[in-house]
């Protein structure tokens, strides 16, 4: 599917004005409403290219009435204590022509599901008329965020009443995620964009094989009023929001979350958007404690204004998104092997077993899995390239090699998160990314070697003009 959102705007002005003339002599009040989408009309056009832009945000930090599990460790056994500061979900719509928008939305939790995000896709389409096509996800990845289950679930040792305890907590994050759509809806206002980027050291390549590749790149987009104040941030960094491990109990959004508390301080009433780059292989260092988490949230905010203080590169539209979805296929794994491993005393590797097989006596055994990959073209100034799962670094690195005029921002943990999408190299090379992580996925195992082919044959196809 590929969607442009540059067409002509629905209300002209010639239309507007016959209307007009012919309602002010039977009704006042009306003909004045008129006059103001006329106005509105004229005013967008005034610059070529300005876009609305709309912001909301919800509080999706747990009320703790009931035991509230956090996602992203399977060493953890027991629920989470308190908060160390709120989790949200946050959207930006950016409109180019009355009731055509693309709409961003940013979670503060380890992935989203397909669950969650068809039911905020319906609805708000339904509510808005926004297509699914012009509507993105990105989750931070934090691993001090709560359980979104079905996602890891072989890590959980859940009983049944925890597991719909659970699944009604997203039900309620899901409505969370839909109010800060509507707030982003109801808020768009004529906007001046820009865009920079900046540096930031902390990520490490956590493979630590011969290759080990890091993108330390901190791409910003600044979105101001037209009186110049700063209304939002959206940045982008490549690094698993692991700085704390599993021993913290405390709900927060790692890093990401400190570097948006801090830039939200430096510019109050502005909202602060965290876009979670191909992070799969990269890992913040030093790491376990609070304070690496602040220190960390501190360097990235750092060069996030760094980024601000210097002059910027104007962005206008016109806006283009475009989704397409493909598939990666599995390695065939045989039959036996899952047999034997549903025996297995590892008991993520047991219970992976037991899906598979489930599966396959349903008739229905699992040997692909659909993968989305998403653009969103501001004129030849931005573009923003969204992958779903845990994305290794070779994916941002190749696709800025091959679209090298794109000035691209890659963004994994899109839409849903289902598994770890190594590149080649990753896969040849074996370890976690490419296999042990798929146990934990509850996925049968490996990619085939096509995988990152297949990955880039759909990146071309949102890609190229
Ligand atoms: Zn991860």
């Amino acid at each position: 599917m590929s969607t442009n959102i540059n067409q002509p705007a629905i209300k002209t002005s010639d239309g507007a004005g016959t209307l007009w003339w012919r309602t002010v002599a039977t009704c006042v009040r009306k003909a004045m409403g008129l006059v103001c989408i006329f106005c509105a009309a004229v005013g967008v056009s005034a610059e070529p290219g300005m876009l609305k832009v709309g912001i909301g945000r919800a509080d999706i930090t747990p009320d703790m009435q009931q035991p509230v599990w956090l996602a992203g460790y399977a060493a953890r056994s027991a629920p989470a204590t308190g908060t160390l500061h709120r989790i949200w979900a946050k959207a930006l719509a950016f409109e180019e022509n009355p009731g055509q928008c693309a709409v961003l939305v940013t979670v503060d939790v380890i992935g989203l599901t397909r669950e969650i995000t068809d039911v905020v896709a319906e609805t708000i389409h339904k509510r808005h008329g926004v297509p699914r096509a012009h509507l993105v996800f990105n989750a931070s990845h934090t691993h001090s965020g709560p359980v979104i289950w079905p996602t890891l679930s072989v890590c959980d040792a859940f009983t049944p009443q925890e597991r719909q305890q659970t699944i009604r907590q997203n039900r309620e994050m899901t409505e969370r995620i839909i109010a800060a759509v509507d707030m982003a809806m109801a808020t768009r206002a004529p906007a001046r964009l820009a865009t920079g980027r900046g540096t930031a050291g902390f990520a490490i390549n956590r493979r630590k094989r011969e290759v080990a590749p890091v993108d330390h790149t901190v791409p910003v987009l600044r979105v101001c009023a037209l009186d110049g104040a700063v209304r939002a941030v959206v940045f982008n960094y490549a690094c698993h929001c692991t700085t704390l491990t599993a021993n913290n109990l405390m709900v927060n959004g790692d890093y990401a979350g400190f570097a948006m508390l801090e830039l939200e301080s430096t510019w109050p009433g502005a909202t602060a958007f965290f876009i979670q780059g191909c992070a799969a292989d990269q890992n913040p260092e030093p790491r376990h404690t609070e304070a690496c988490a602040r220190q960390h949230g501190q360097a990235l905010a750092a060069a996030v204004r760094d980024v601000m203080s210097r002059p910027m590169q104007d962005v206008t539209g016109p806006l283009n998104m475009r989704l397409v979805e493909t598939r990666l296929t599995f390695a065939p794994v045989p039959l036996a092997r899952m047999r034997e491993e549903a025996l297995d005393t590892n008991r993520f590797k047991q219970k992976r077993a037991q899906l598979m097989l489930e599966a396959y006596c349903c008739g229905a055994p699992v040997t692909s899995m659909p993968y989305t990959v998403q653009a969103l073209r501001f004129g030849n100034a931005l573009t923003f390239l969204f992958l779903n799962g845990e994305v290794v670094i070779d994916y941002t690195l190749r696709a800025r090699r091959e679209f090298p005029d794109d000035n691209l921002v890659v963004a994994g943990y899109c839409n849903d998160v289902q598994a770890y999408i190594p590149s080649l190299r990753v896969l040849k090379e074996g370890g976690y990314e490419a296999n042990d992580s798929m146990i934990y996925y509850g996925q049968p195992g490996p990619f085939t070697d096509d995988v990152e082919e297949t990955v880039f044959r759909a990146i071309r196809d949102v890609l190229t003009r």
